[in-house]
């Protein structure tokens, strides 16, 4: 609803900004301006809030939250290319890294490292390369296996999930793989529920 209202005070303010001169006119313009700020700054307070308040409860309920590494950096500057070399499907590019970026996804890495020294949990980052093209049960790997950017279909036992679950499950079995936990994690861990929980 936010998102479509700043677009509609965007929209009013390009018009406005259309009609010259006229006293009126520009107290107006100040006016959508100002409202248009103050809608950015409550959704950039929220999405704060929420990315604090997911990365305390996470760290806080379990011991080991593994997640994907992902090079932020590294995607935002190969979308770009170079002058000579302009990089491949630059805008399909800039649309992920615009996402990845809107998400917060680095933002949420720092609370989340943050809220783990503080609980005394792990955080795993794990190697993302196959997480989402891999069949979590078995162990298959195969693109055409990702049906579409929500359902996983394994092309080799039939097995069916969401694509994010499916995802999530490789990376925690990844994660606790790396800190050599395995099942154990699960029955040793002091805290009060197994690693089931996945991060989004
Ligand atoms: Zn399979």
């Amino acid at each position: 609803g936010e998102a479509a209202r700043l677009k509609r005070l965007q929209q009013r303010l390009s018009r406005s900004l259309r009609v010259h001169g006229r006293n009126r006119a520009s107290k107006r313009r100040d006016a959508i301006r100002a409202e248009i700020g103050r809608l950015n700054a409550r959704i950039r307070h929220r999405r704060a809030d929420f990315i604090t308040q997911e990365a305390v409860h996470l760290v806080r309920d379990h011991g080991l939250v593994a997640v994907e590494r992902l090079r932020i950096k590294d995607m935002t500057a190969s979308a770009r290319g170079t002058a000579e070399q302009p990089g491949r499907n630059v805008r399909q590019k800039a649309g992920l890294n615009r996402a990845i970026l809107a998400k917060g996804w680095g933002g949420f890495l720092l609370k989340l490292e943050h809220a783990a020294r503080y609980h005394g949990a792990h955080i795993e980052k794990v190697n993302p390369a196959y997480t989402s093209q891999t069949c979590h049960a078995c162990k298959h790997i195969a693109p055409e296996s990702r049906e579409s950017q929500a359902v996983f279909r394994c092309v080799a036992c039939g097995h069916q999930d969401h694509a994010d679950v499916n995802a999530a499950k490789n990376i925690l079995t990844a994660g606790l793989a790396v800190t050599g936990r395995g099942d154990l994690g699960v029955t040793r861990s002091t805290k009060r529920q197994p690693p089931t929980r996945l991060a989004a």
